[in-house]
């Protein structure tokens, strides 16, 4: 179905193919649960199309606290079956995709008066590591007092009592929602991202039959027909379900998460740390290249679903909790570099606190025929997906196909096991040598791409005399096989420059704006206005500090 490759050159012909068929199903929301049933329903079989109002991951898909696991602390709200199914899928995200999903070591400390006790915490790490099936190697690793200093020297020492080491895995979240669009586009699905839904369309019985779509780029309408539609839409499912006249039974509760970035030296953990607030909750600190990110909160949120952002009360928050186990790196306001802030969208549950929700999954179907998924976790979407589109193939009255993701490896994770994950990495090395890349470069590249490294070196090889040669060869790469359409989709979604490298990234931004705009032949203002965008998005997130 699909002719040409996977980038907004094309946008015109996506729109016309959208326009003039019927799709089996058409998936409203670009996160990591609408690509991951469209990668799904494409191995089926199914035609389908993918609208995205913004871009792929822009929503709560890219600002999450970027963990493939199984949530321990659901253990303690004894929702079992949640972290054996979740738990379990981690070692298939991993295999999958894993050049962006990668083991990480995390110390739990152990402290007097905190939630969780020496025996529990060792027993529950033991039954976390059993209902997800991980290897022994991999199993919990109890510390004593001293065992535990000497893992993490910053940790506050006032009633230590000792610590567990386990594994869960690290990821990208919008790179891995890259990778899961890449693959479905590489099936035959068609996906847009900058299309907003914005009417259902309906038949004579009132079934819903299509929607009406606006391509921000023009301004322009057209409709996309389907036999199916998928409102997988996260904090905005109610929006559509409202649009739909469907907003009964049970409906969202968002809560915001933030997440705040520190130069790695002003917080140098030796590995991830999940720790006691004190307030029952627990939070993440995880250094990684760089900085170091520390995170989340977890309050209700009932203002702009656009444009949730960090306050002052979420960084103080954090700010106490941090200097409260790491005392000895006296953390302030300024020394934070960047910050994000994701809404989770879960079901509302009458007297539950935010942090009580459930992150369980729930699928409602409307009478129009409207299907509708929120809640969940990332590390959970190809198990939302199978479910969705074995209820799309009933729908469709099609015989019953089992899902294949299980063992199908995403784009850039096509590894056939770890061994040919290391031998490539060290191939890629030695090709990037020859070609005069710097180690970090084609490293950095090999953890974003993975296999796809190899189209990065084709796209070098014509770049090579360029100043900014490996910046322009990223940015070429992202126009023409990723999607980007703006400033910020490159230097936010397909690199994570702006939380991972904010202070170098700054000063690229006109040179990446010129290449983006140039490549995809905008006019000259495009530049300006993706420029000052971008900056006003940048200030936005550390806007809290004035
Ligand atoms: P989204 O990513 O929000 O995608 C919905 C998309 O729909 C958006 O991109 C939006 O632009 C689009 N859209 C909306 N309206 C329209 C329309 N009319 N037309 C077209 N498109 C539309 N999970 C984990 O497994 N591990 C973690 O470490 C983790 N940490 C988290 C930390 C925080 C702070 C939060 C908030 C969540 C975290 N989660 C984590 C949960 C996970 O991030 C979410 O469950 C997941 O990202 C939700 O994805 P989604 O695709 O359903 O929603």
């Amino acid at each position: 179905m699909v002719t040409t490759g996977f980038s907004n050159l094309y946008r015109q012909q996506y729109i016309s193919q959208m326009a003039s068929q019927q799709f089996d199903l058409l998936v409203i929301g670009g996160g990591i649960t609408g690509c991951g049933i469209a990668l799904d329903a494409a191995l089926r079989g199914m035609k389908v199309a993918l609208i995205e109002k913004s871009d792929f991951a822009s929503g709560t898909s890219s600002r999450s606290t970027k963990l493939i696991h199984g949530g321990l602390r659901y253990l303690k709200q004894l929702e079992f079956k949640l972290v054996r199914d979740v738990g379990s899928e981690r070692a298939v995200v991993h295999r999958n995709a894993r050049h962006v999903v990668i083991p990480e070591k995390m110390l739990l400390p152990i402290v007097e008066g905190g939630s969780l006790g020496k025996l529990p915490t060792s027993l529950g790490l033991l039954v976390y590591d059993l209902l997800a099936g991980v290897k022994a190697e991999e199993r919990r690793k109890m510390l004593d007092r001293h065992e535990t200093y000497k893992a993490e020297p910053l940790l506050n020492t006032n009633g230590l009592l000792g610590g567990g080491l386990y594994f869960e895995y690290r990821t990208d979240d919008s790179r891995l929602v890259i990778e899961l669009a890449k693959s479905a586009y590489a099936n035959g699905a068609l996906l847009l991202n900058y299309a907003q839904s914005t009417k259902f369309i309906y038949d004579s019985t009132g079934k819903v039959t299509g929607a009406t779509v606006t391509d921000h780029n023009s301004g322009n309408s057209f409709d996309i027909r389907a036999k199916v539609i998928v409102n997988a839409c996260g904090p905005w499912v109610d929006l559509l379900r409202k649009e739909d006249n469907s907003l009964k039974g049970k409906r969202l509760q968002l809560t915001k998460g933030v997440h705040l970035v520190f130069p790695y030296e002003k917080l140098p953990l030796k590995q991830a740390a999940y720790f006691d607030v004190g307030d029952g909750r627990m939070i993440f600190a995880i250094p990684r290249d760089n900085i170091t990110y520390v995170g989340t909160t977890d309050t209700v949120y009932n203002e702009s679903i656009d444009s949730p952002n960090c306050t002052k009360a979420d960084a103080d928050y954090l700010l106490k909790a941090i200097n409260h186990m790491f005392p000895s790196a006296g953390l302030q306001l300024n020394d934070i570099q960047s910050t994000w802030a994701g809404l989770r969208p879960l079901i509302h549950e009458d007297g539950k606190s935010a942090s009580e929700l459930s992150r369980k999954d729930e699928i409602m179907v409307s009478s129009s025929g409207l299907i509708s998924i929120a809640g969940g976790k990332l590390t959970g979407y190809r198990l939302m997906a199978e479910k969705i589109v074995d209820l799309a193939e009933k729908k469709l009255g099609r015989k019953h196909t089992p899902s294949t993701t299980k063992n199908y490896r995403l784009s850039g994770g096509e590894f056939k096991d770890e061994d040919d994950f290391t031998n490539s990495l060290k191939q890629f090395l030695a090709q990037g040598e020859k070609l005069g890349i710097a180690p970090q470069v084609v490293s950095r590249w090999f953890y974003r791409y993975g296999k796809n490294v190899q189209q990065l070196f084709e796209i070098y090889l014509s770049q090579s005399k360029h100043a900014n040669a490996t910046e322009l060869t990223e940015t070429q790469y992202g126009v023409k096989h990723e999607m980007v359409h703006t400033l910020s989709d490159f230097t936010i979604r397909r690199t994570g420059n702006v939380f991972f490298n904010y202070p170098a990234t700054k000063s690229q931004l006109p040179f990446i704006a010129t290449a983006i705009t140039s490549l995809l032949n905008l006019p000259e203002e495009a530049k300006t206005q993706q420029l000052s965008r971008a900056s006003s998005e940048f200030e936005m997130v550390v806007a809290f500090k004035h």
